[in-house]
């Protein structure tokens, strides 16, 4: 393997940028040259590739965002989409590929793994919705993002005594409401992967304001629905003064933590040597602390599994 490239594709993520860094500095010190393709999949049908060079990367690692850029590409899914892309890659000599992004990237990665162009995809989303790693780049930020601003609503729904519903990302997954529940003492978590009684989510509430609890945090994932809604119905059944907050995309910028740019250092170079190695149609991800590698149709195809200890925890501090 002579020439790699590298892609950010799908939704974007803190911590993006620190893996196209490790991923370019890694195969550099390897004698491997990078490309960088631009726009995720559309820029790989486009041809929008350029080689990357040591400072290339240089001053991104602590920087939201993606410098490569991100998008998404409905004409990837079709064969002939893939086959424009494959044109593209045999073009510019490019053996292997590096995806960073989440599940939907990882399909396109081993569509191309199954054409003869070996793909390693590194996962990076805020969801932490993908099997195979305990966590994915851009969570811990996203996570920190949504603490910062719950402490400051917990401050104004305290002067107020209000109750405050407060919607946060996640597609399909509850990663990041269970974690920002936990870590912020929520009086309610509302998750996809749990369905929650509504009458118990009132009853909770009204006995805490029959105790004295003043003000109240719920927070319901974007896979349990719409946090208006929710706020709307807790305020006909409590009759608590209710306001909602909908923190949206401000959770996926921001410079990442210290955590994520350490994962995406660790996972960028790992997809590198993994893909040096001769394997091909894998993702990378991290358990228990140890970088491992996975198949990734096997992978995607497990399903993610929130943590039910973890869920079982924040209910027994909620009480
Ligand atoms: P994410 O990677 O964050 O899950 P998407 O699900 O939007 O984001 O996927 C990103 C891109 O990956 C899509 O726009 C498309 O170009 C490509 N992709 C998704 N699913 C497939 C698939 N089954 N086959 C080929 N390419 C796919």
């Amino acid at each position: 393997m002579k020439k790699i490239g590298v892609l950010t594709s799908g939704g974007d993520a803190p911590g993006m940028n620190a893996a196209i860094r490790a991923v370019v500095r890694k195969a550099i010190y390897h004698d491997i040259e990078v490309y960088g393709i631009k726009y995720g999949y559309q820029g790989l049908i486009d041809g929008n590739i350029e080689k990357m060079e040591l400072g290339s990367v240089g001053d991104i690692i602590q920087r939201g965002g993606t410098k490569l850029y991100s998008a998404r590409c409905e004409e990837f899914k079709t064969e002939a989409g893939q086959q424009k892309g494959i044109e593209q890659l045999k073009k510019h000599d490019i053996d292997g590929l590096v995806v960073i992004g989440g599940d939907g990237s990882f399909r396109g990665a081993k569509k191309l793994t199954e054409k003869g162009y070996p793909c390693i995809g590194v996962p990076g989303t805020i969801d932490n919705d993908i099997p195979g790693t305990d966590f994915t780049i851009g969570f811990d930020t996203a996570l920190n993002t949504i603490i910062e601003a719950i402490d400051k609503i917990r401050d104004t729904a305290t002067s107020h005594e209000r109750t405050y519903v407060v919607e946060v990302m996640g597609r399909d997954a509850g990663d990041l409401a269970l974690w920002a529940g936990l870590a912020d003492g929520a009086e309610t978590i509302m998750v996809p992967e749990r369905n929650e009684d509504f009458d118990d989510v009132v009853q909770r509430l009204k006995r805490g304001h029959d105790r004295g609890k003043k003000h109240s945090i719920i927070i319901v994932a974007e896979g349990v629905g719409s946090g208006f809604d929710f706020g709307q119905r807790i305020k006909e059944a409590t009759d608590l003064e209710t306001r909602v907050t909908v923190l949206g995309h401000t959770q996926r910028g921001g410079s990442p933590t210290a955590a994520d740019r350490v994962l995406a250092s660790r996972l960028g170079a790992k997809a590198v040597d993994i893909l040096l190695a001769g394997k091909a149609g894998r993702m990378v991800g991290i358990q228990n602390n140890k970088l491992v590698d996975h198949d990734i149709l096997e992978v995607l195809d497990q399903g993610h599994m929130l943590d039910m200890d973890m869920y079982k925890l924040s209910q027994e501090l909620s009480i």
